[in-house]
């Protein structure tokens, strides 16, 4: 890679395509221009770029959708050529042709090619006579309700209405029967109306439970094409992919030929130039329908990036500057290296229809990346992710030699993410990664929903790890830098440790435990409501994220080892176990006030001391209200976290205090103990 292409791109998009084009980009040593909106502003992909242009306002539609805006920027900066990405301008005919216009190369198929391909119906009247077989249907110009039932009829039920001008699975609707078809058609034509602008509908006999299986297209401007071979994308929520594989699980030489050389047919017909995806349903005979082609490069082209060893964006860049395909690269000569598979991380909620979620990534470690591991990501720790775009976060990708060792590569990797703040999809990707039925490759589009049961199927609560961590916790201060000797010995800091603690845990989900550890020589005897287990540990610092601080732990539990990472912070703590992350919450009496590490009491923000309520040498019990503060005009009550002895009261009624002031200091006598330990077993 390292002839010279161009001098300067712009890259039309944001997040983690920008970021992922950048990088080729910037391998071969061509300049890169991002933009950004207002909510952008000091986003990844703006930090990466070599020069960012503004473009103003908040929403896609005043920012990465508005076509003269991002030209204007090309034009300001000089570059010789766009890259639009996936979304935003990617397919928008008009786009393709201003820049053509504006004399800058759009990296990407012509406009005329867009335009064949852009709507549904159109599309499939296209290729109506060229061989390759379309889901049976309609895809007509009459859109009358009657036109529309009288075709119902002849496809027959169950069907599916979908908007020709449709995408991202909107306005879309499964219609069972014909007794709901008049109002399904009026549902469908709104949201159809309402995404796209434009209702017209066409009509596809649903098939039962087909995979969506796609063939990654590439042709240079002199009419060389070849495929890139297969993807799997059936695991789908709301009609959108979340884990896309390559190659398909189950594939024949014969079939995948098959559907290579259809594949190339479709890209053919429409002089295509550059990289696309020709979707097909494929069914349980191995028949396959064409759905529709995207001419653009898909979410999902990592996968057969890793399998092929092809940079998809050096072939795009290539092309776009008039040059052909890599000289060496014929059908024959292209490899198929094992097997890869991504997953989409998704800022969204898995236990509320998968609905968007927004909010500040208050915690984002990456797992490290490798040959076999690829992180495609467009945020870092601390972003604020908006309303306004897709919601998609970040890819995962992971390569091994077969299926099972990328799944394998991809559970570990997954699991070694620690994201929180904004709700996300990673538990149920690494449950869905988890299921018997996805390591058996039984795919087919309704594998979440033949699966549900499985996947909200709720963990066990690992109380144990949650104690086991506040046992280790003193040790961490106590810590050398290195520490060389054997984790499991029991020597060292686990004998400075008190010989009987009282803990009380409590789950995210509300549920109270209080446990007694007790140490012996081994590390600690954990009574657990009514089991008794054999706690063994060592607690290391990581790294610190705000008030967050990463560990990791290393535990034997019974004899069993593991280590998993976790976040802690003054109120909760997270496991981050293989199954899925588990949330704990701390120091509940403390509300929202803070617990110094000398078992002070301190302001939770600057205010003033309303009542004191308890005098030194007091003997308080867990949940005792210690003193009342005022701040912003509300009351804020200082509790005991657990039963005590009041050693000394620092500041008295009508005192002003900082936010972080100690208040009180406590003391756990051997009185409050036996008290505490009296309540764990009540
Ligand atoms: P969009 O462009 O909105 O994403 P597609 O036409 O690509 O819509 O279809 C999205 C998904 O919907 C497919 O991957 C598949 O799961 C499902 N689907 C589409 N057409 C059919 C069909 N005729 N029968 C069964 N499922 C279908």
């Amino acid at each position: 890679m390292t002839e010279h292409l161009f001098n300067k791109i712009l890259i039309a998009n944001r997040g983690e395509i920008a970021v992922r084009v950048m990088r080729t980009a910037k391998a071969l040593g061509i300049r890169t221009v991002a933009i950004y909106s207002d909510a952008d502003a000091s986003a990844l992909h703006v930090q990466q770029a070599d020069e960012a242009i503004a473009l103003g306002g908040v929403t896609a539609a005043e920012s990465y959708l508005d076509m003269h805006k991002v030209l204007d920027a090309a034009r300001a900066t000089g570059a010789e050529a766009i890259h639009p990405g996936y979304g935003f301008l990617s397919e928008n005919a008009a786009f393709a042709r201003a820049c053509e216009d504006a004399g800058i190369a759009f990296i990407g198929p012509s406009a005329a090619a867009i335009e064949a391909m852009g709507d549904k119906a159109s599309a499939k009247a296209l290729l109506a006579d060229s061989g390759v077989p379309l889901v049976p249907g309609y895809h007509g110009d009459e859109q009358s309700d009657e036109r529309l039932s009288t075709e119902a009829e002849r496809i027959g039920y169950p069907l599916l209405l979908k908007a020709s001008a449709g995408g991202g699975g909107k306005g879309m609707r499964i219609v069972l029967s014909a007794a709901t078809l008049h109002d399904d058609i009026a549902a469908a034509r709104r949201e159809a109306r309402s995404a796209f602008g434009d209702d017209r509908l066409l009509i596809e006999k649903y098939l039962i439970r087909p995979r969506h299986v796609e063939v990654q297209v590439f042709m240079d401007s002199f009419g060389n094409g070849v495929y890139l071979f297969e993807r799997d994308c059936s695991v789908q929520r709301r009609h959108q992919k979340v884990i896309e594989e390559a190659p398909a699980p189950g594939m024949t030489a014969a079939l995948r030929q098959r559907m290579g050389e259809a594949a190339l047919a479709v890209a053919q017909r429409i002089q295509y130039r550059g990289a696309g995806t020709v979707e097909f349903l494929l069914d349980a005979n191995h028949e396959f329908f064409f759905m529709e082609m995207n001419t653009r490069l898909q979410v999902e082209h990592p996968v057969t990036e890793m399998i092929t060893g092809v940079d998809l964006v050096y072939w795009q860049l290539r092309v776009a500057a008039g040059k052909g395909l890599p000289q060496d690269v014929s059908q024959q000569s292209l490899p198929i290296n094992g097997h890869a598979i991504e997953i989409r991380l998704y800022a969204e909620d898995p236990d509320n229809h998968f609905l968007p979620a927004i909010g500040r990534l208050k915690l984002w470690q990456a797992p490290e990346r490798s040959a076999s591991v690829r992180l495609d990501s467009g945020v870092q720790q601390g972003d604020e992710v908006s309303p306004y775009y897709d919601p998609m976060l970040a890819k995962l990708i992971a390569h091994g030699r077969d299926r099972t060792e990328a799944l394998h590569n991809l559970r570990t990797a997954l699991a070694a993410l620690q994201v929180d703040g904004v709700k996300t999809n990673r538990d149920f990707l690494l449950r869905l990664l988890s299921l018997e039925a996805f390591a058996n490759a039984e795919l087919s589009t309704d594998f979440i929903e033949r699966n549900q049961h499985e996947l909200t199927q709720p963990l066990p609560t690992h109380w144990e790890l949650a104690a086991l961590t506040e046992l280790l916790l003193p040790t961490l201060a106590s810590q050398p830098q290195q520490q060389a000797h054997d984790p499991w010995h029991a020597d060292g800091f686990q004998s400075a440790l008190p010989a009987q603690r009282v803990l009380r845990l409590e789950s995210a989900a509300g549920d109270v435990l209080r446990a007694r550890a007790r140490a012996n020589d081994q590390g600690w005897n954990l009574q657990l409501a009514d089991q008794s287990v054999q706690l063994q540990g060592r607690l290391e610092l990581k790294g610190q994220a705000d008030d967050i601080r990463l560990l990791q732990l290393e535990a034997r539990v019974n004899g069993q080892q593991q280590s998993l990472p976790l976040a802690l912070s003054e109120h909760e703590l997270l496991l981050f176990l293989p199954q899925g992350s588990q949330r704990f919450v701390r120091n509940r009496w403390l509300g929202e006030q803070a617990q110094d590490d000398h078992g002070g009491l301190t302001a939770p923000m600057a205010g003033q001391v309303l009542e004191v309520k308890v005098q030194p040498g007091e003997q308080v019990e867990a949940g005792q209200v210690l003193m009342i503060m005022e701040a912003m005009k509300m009351e804020h009550s200082i509790r005991a976290p657990q039963a005590a002895l009041v050693q000394a009261v620092l500041y008295q009624a009508g005192d002003q205090v900082a936010e972080g002031t100690e208040l009180l200091q406590l003391e756990i006598t051997a009185e409050a103990e036996a008290e505490n330990a009296a309540e764990a077993d009540a």
